[in-house]
């Protein structure tokens, strides 16, 4: 199983550095974590649109927005008679909000109006976004098990203002789990990646920096999950955009010292095979 790194930051791509995105292939089988901006220009076209499932682990635009380049591309690709099939996108189940607050907020230029949305926008605008592309997008919530073909793929939610999920994928012998995005405090996330080979954790913050609400991580949280869990490797990742990684892993390693950085382009083996 390999892991290929095209995107560790957020919310936006800086120079060769992109929005959060992770391809893990075996035998040929790939599953694409996460296609954050920008990222889609790691991948290797045509070849890395077919026997791909993508999953997206919540619907902030910085863990989808390259969507729709990649849709485009699967339309035209289609037209030329490279793909044959649709490309599946597993998208969280209904996605209702949880912090209506907090969404309103940063939604309504200051008033505090509670509209009757069931569901998150996003959620809509994907479930009806199947013209000129040729993606086929299905819901899956924590009881969704996704077989591709060596690969398998499990789900924890994570603490996070809208529907988010952790993502296990696991093969005969190994395992990466993906945080994507978390608060520290309950999150399941010890239990979930247990003696997993890999975490692939966000670490958002840096100590001393400014985290008001419990919905992402400090490096140094991320680092007590990983050792809390007993994971074999931590490889951090969502990291702001211009600042130095090697600081977060700095930070990290004062509770798990097996720690590194996502990086751009690089893959990364895990097992034997
Ligand atoms: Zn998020
Ligand atoms: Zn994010």
């Amino acid at each position: 199983m390999e892991l290929k790194v095209l995107g560790s930051v957020s919310p936006y791509p800086h120079n060769g550095k992109y929005g959060v995105a992770n391809l893990i292939e075996e035998d040929g089988y790939k599953i694409l974590l996460d296609v954050g901006p920008g990222s889609t220009s790691l991948l290797n076209m045509k070849e890395d649109l077919n026997n791909l499932i993508i999953v997206i682990s919540h619907l902030h635009k910085d863990h989808y927005a390259d969507l729709l380049p990649l849709a485009y591309a699967s339309y035209v690709y289609k037209k030329f008679g490279y793909l044959n099939k649709k490309i599946p996108v597993y998208i969280p189940y209904g996605d209702k909000r949880k912090n209506i607050k907090s969404y309103f907020y940063a939604n309504s230029w200051g008033t505090e109006k509670e509209l009757k949305l069931d569901k998150l926008e996003d959620y809509e605008f994907l479930k009806s976004f199947n013209k000129d592309n040729y993606l086929d997008f299905i819901d899956y919530d924590y009881n969704t098990n996704i077989i591709h073909g060596p690969l398998n793929i499990t789900f924890n939610e994570t603490v996070h203002p809208i529907k988010t999920y952790s993502a296990k994928v696991t093969n005969s012998e190994n395992s990466i789990v993906y945080s994507s995005d978390t608060g520290y405090k309950d999150n399941g996330l010890v239990n979930f990646s247990k003696d997993a080979d890999l975490l692939l954790c966000e670490s958002t913050f840096l100590r001393g920096q400014p985290k008001d609400k419990d919905e992402h991580l400090f490096a140094y949280e991320a680092g007590l999950i990983a050792k809390d869990a007993n994971v074999g490797e931590l490889l951090l990742t969502h990291f702001w955009p211009e600042e130095d990684k090697q600081k977060y892993v700095d930070e990290a390693k004062e509770n798990f010292l097996n720690t590194s950085f996502a990086e751009e382009n690089k893959v990364y083996k895990i097992g034997e095979k």
